[in-house]
């Protein structure tokens, strides 16, 4: 059975996967939300500059299926370089609605510049009564208890037993995929506890 997290990855890569066959105003037409960042993906597959990214995808799939996360990791660092995902020239709303973060999350990342999980999520885990919380690395939810991103893959309670698999997944996805990303090494999840 799939996992919201393995289900979630494999959205993202069939998104990106779909740009590499079609042209930049089709790609802009078919992403209202992230129109500059989606053709600026289809345009450097036009021009042959992402033909190591597809491999790399489907590699990183094939173990996220294997490990069926409740969560989904964080893209392959290398590809989101390549594809832009970590460039200026792109709004945060263009960025996030790419990688499919609700909007309340986007909006509280944005607005409030809640850039890293911070007291008001630590403090939220206190009262939820449960022992950890996993989010997509990069992904900041605007509650720990948003449905939207529960819904999404984007973040789950974990319990004590999983967190060892979780890290035996970045380590896996680290040691398949060498890049040369100075931050986000085996850094696939992000994981608080009590
Ligand atoms: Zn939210």
């Amino acid at each position: 059975m799939s996992s919201k997290g393995q289900e979630s990855f494999s959205r993202l890569v069939e998104r990106i996967r779909a740009l590499s066959i079609i042209d930049p105003d089709e790609a802009r037409a078919r992403h209202p939300l992230s129109p500059n960042l989606a053709s600026h993906i289809s345009k450097l597959f036009q021009e042959d500059r992402l033909f190591d990214v597809l491999p790399r995808l489907e590699l990183q799939l094939s173990i996220v299926s294997r490990f069926s996360p409740p969560v989904r990791p964080a893209l392959d660092p290398y590809t989101s370089t390549q594809i832009g995902i970590f460039s200026k020239s792109f709004s945060d709303y263009e960025i996030g609605s790419f990688l499919d973060y609700p909007e309340c999350c986007m909006r509280s990342f944005s607005e409030r510049i809640r850039y890293s999980i911070d007291d008001d999520h630590l403090n939220e885990l206190k009262i939820s009564g449960k022992f950890a919380f996993v989010t997509t690395a990069g992904f900041i939810p605007c509650s720990i208890f948003c449905d939207s991103a529960h819904e999404r893959g984007l973040i789950s309670f974990v319990e004590r037993e999983e967190m060892g698999r979780l890290k035996a997944l970045e380590k896996e996805i680290a040691g398949s995929l060498p890049h040369f990303h100075p931050e986000y090494r085996e850094h696939y999840f992000e994981v608080r506890s009590v």
